[in-house]
């Protein structure tokens, strides 16, 4: 038995469209599933399908918000609509609003909360009947250093992050009955358009983080992509509501 072999199964990653999103996805194709990326920018997508294909599988974007739960439930419909089936979700979308607390707006706070925490909730409700109807699934959720520390310039971040990890260990407990394995993941400092803009605000945060990575390097999208498909296949079937580090050693450091 191949322990990575995903053939004939189907995946949904949010954020498939770059970043990390997209080193998942390619990680999960290189083991043989079909993709479909969500994201609103379709110019990125059209970018990201043609590097999917070349890995040999089945690849389509469906333009999507997922802060809004009628078109989570639409996407994963259109999804089950085209392939015939959903096994893997990967909840990767998210963004950041980089303030020290007292500054932010009530909208801010809930943007960041609504694309990172809510939009995860939300597509695995929507990927459950699926999974539960195919007998199994994976649901791999994007947390961060920030599900770990915190930072005085990500108060909604930081929150949404840490609610990841505790929202992934909830629908674990409720769902292993349905053989659907949920777990996060918790990328060190990754090179991606989300950081290009971290590092123009942060001063001295591209030296700072290379410092304490033991590794030595940013990660890069690529980096992601052996987690994705362990936890995407049936090498990691007895892994669930764990909260996995992919940081080069950043988090074991002082
Ligand atoms: P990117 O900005 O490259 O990716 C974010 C993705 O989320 C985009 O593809 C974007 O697609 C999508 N997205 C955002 N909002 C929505 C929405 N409402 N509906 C649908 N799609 C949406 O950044 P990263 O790749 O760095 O980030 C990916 C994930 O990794 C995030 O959850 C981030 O918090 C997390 N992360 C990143 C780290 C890093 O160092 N880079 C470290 C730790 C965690 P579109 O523009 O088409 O809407």
């Amino acid at each position: 038995m191949n322990l990575f072999d995903l053939t004939g199964k189907v995946a949904v990653v949010t954020g498939g469209n770059g970043g990390i999103g997209l080193g998942m996805a390619e990680g999960i194709a290189s083991c043989g599933a079909n993709i479909v990326i969500v994201g609103r920018n379709a110019d990125k997508a059209t970018a990201a399908l043609e590097i999917l294909r070349a890995l040999g599988v089945q690849a389509a974007f469906i333009a999507a918000d997922v802060t809004q739960k009628a078109e989570c439930v639409k996407l994963v419909a259109e999804t089950v609509a085209k392939f015939g089936r959903l096994d893997i979700l990967v909840n990767n979308a998210g963004t950041s609003i980089r303030k020290m607390p007292q500054d932010y707006t009530e909208e801010e706070w809930h943007y960041v909360l609504d694309t990172n925490l809510t939009s995860a909730f939300l597509c695995s409700q929507a990927a459950y009947p699926a999974m539960k109807q195919a007998g199994s699934g994976k649901m791999i959720n994007i947390g961060s250093m920030m599900s770990l520390f915190g930072a005085p310039y990500a108060a909604p971040y930081a929150s949404s992050k840490g609610g990841i990890v505790q929202m992934s260990r909830a629908l674990a407990t409720a769902w292993a009955k349905d053989n659907i394995q949920v777990n996060s993941v918790l990328p060190g400092w990754i090179d991606t358009d989300l950081t290009k803009r971290a590092r123009e605000q942060v001063s001295e945060l591209h030296a700072s983080v290379e410092k304490r990575t033991p590794a030595g390097r940013w990660g890069v999208p690529h980096d992601m992509a052996g987690i994705a498909a362990f936890l995407a296949s049936p090498a990691s079937d007895f892994v669930t509501g764990a909260a996995i580090p992919v940081d080069g050693g950043f988090s074991i450091t002082t």
